[in-house]
């Protein structure tokens, strides 16, 4: 699914067929998810191929190396330009993109002086898919921030992800909703959260989160459009007479949710604010969204 025979990645400084690339089993990252990642989407414009909010992602991703004491050699121009050489090389146009920066070998729990960049790419439809959601509150938290940097995308973090996703799953819902360490609302395994209520527009504000580069577009396209938006901390209580909700993520894209712990929200997807949203999202990474409305 991820690669093919022919399939180029990029590995330290060169590009190279993925089936032949190789890596320690003794890296640090692999055994204490000490690694920081990205994931970003390329679109098929009319005017060619191209990565929507690359040089935030790429911002992002020295950020995270940054707060995990991991020294990345690179510029995000740089790392742009290599991202744009891959998906040319691999005749990718609507690609999920890849990039991880991982440790060399060290047991220890040490800092380590060997830093790997892999960036890989692939054909990745919309995570989680395009009908609404039926979703649970967790019975896992999101990591404290004072065990972790939140904020940035930490390979270890996505332990907390997995378990909660597998058990939303295994309950036979579509996707968990987790809360934070305060029992506020905080966000999905792999995406950010919003919900509307009386016409107007919600999402947790940022400190127990991963401040999503959607999810600020998002915020974006509705304070374009005219709707009220407020960021703040909103308890499960706050979601029990909502009229929509959604997730937002560079994956998941705007993903609507129909249901929470099984409980139907007042509207249904396509007559919600988030909708829209969805739409006018759609459009933005497709760079037809100035044709389409009127910006203020
Ligand atoms: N929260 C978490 C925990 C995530 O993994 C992601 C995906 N990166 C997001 C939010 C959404 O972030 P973005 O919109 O930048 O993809």
């Amino acid at each position: 699914m991820y690669y093919s025979d022919d399939t180029k990645i990029f590995l330290n400084g060169s590009f190279q067929l993925a089936k032949e690339s190789q890596t320690s089993l003794f890296s640090q990252t692999l055994h204490y998810g000490s690694g920081v990642f990205e994931g970003i989407r390329s679109y098929k414009t009319e005017t060619g191929t191209k990565i929507f909010k690359a040089e935030e992602h790429y911002q992002r991703l020295l950020f995270s190396a940054k707060k995990s004491h991991i020294k990345l050699d690179y510029e995000v121009e740089e790392l742009v330009s290599i991202t744009n050489q891959l998906l040319e090389m691999n005749k990718l146009t609507d690609a999920y993109i890849r990039p991880l920066v991982y440790l060399g070998e060290n047991m220890g729990l040490s800092p380590t002086m060997e830093v790997n960049l892999f960036i890989c790419a692939w054909n990745w439809g919309k995570y989680l898919g395009d009908s609404a959601l039926r979703v649970m509150t967790s019975s896992y938290e999101r990591p404290n921030p004072k065990s972790c940097h939140v904020e940035a995308k930490v390979t270890g973090h996505y332990t907390n992800s997995i378990m909660a996703s597998t058990e939303a799953k295994s309950k036979g819902y579509d996707e968990a909703l987790l809360l934070d360490q305060n029992g506020f609302v905080a966000e999905a395994p792999g995406a950010n959260f919003f919900f509307e209520k009386n016409g107007k527009l919600f999402t947790p504000a940022s400190g127990n989160i991963l401040p999503g580069i959607t999810r600020s577009s998002i915020i974006d396209i509705a304070r374009d459009l005219g709707y009220h938006l407020e960021e703040g901390q909103y308890t499960p209580n706050d979601l029990k007479d909502a009229d929509g909700a959604f997730f937002t993520g560079t994956a998941v894209e705007v993903a609507g949710i129909e249901s929470l712990d099984g409980k139907k929200f007042n509207k249904d997807w396509p007559d919600t604010l988030g909708y829209e949203l969805s739409k006018a999202y759609s459009l933005l990474v497709l760079e037809k969204y100035n044709q389409a409305y009127t910006v203020i």
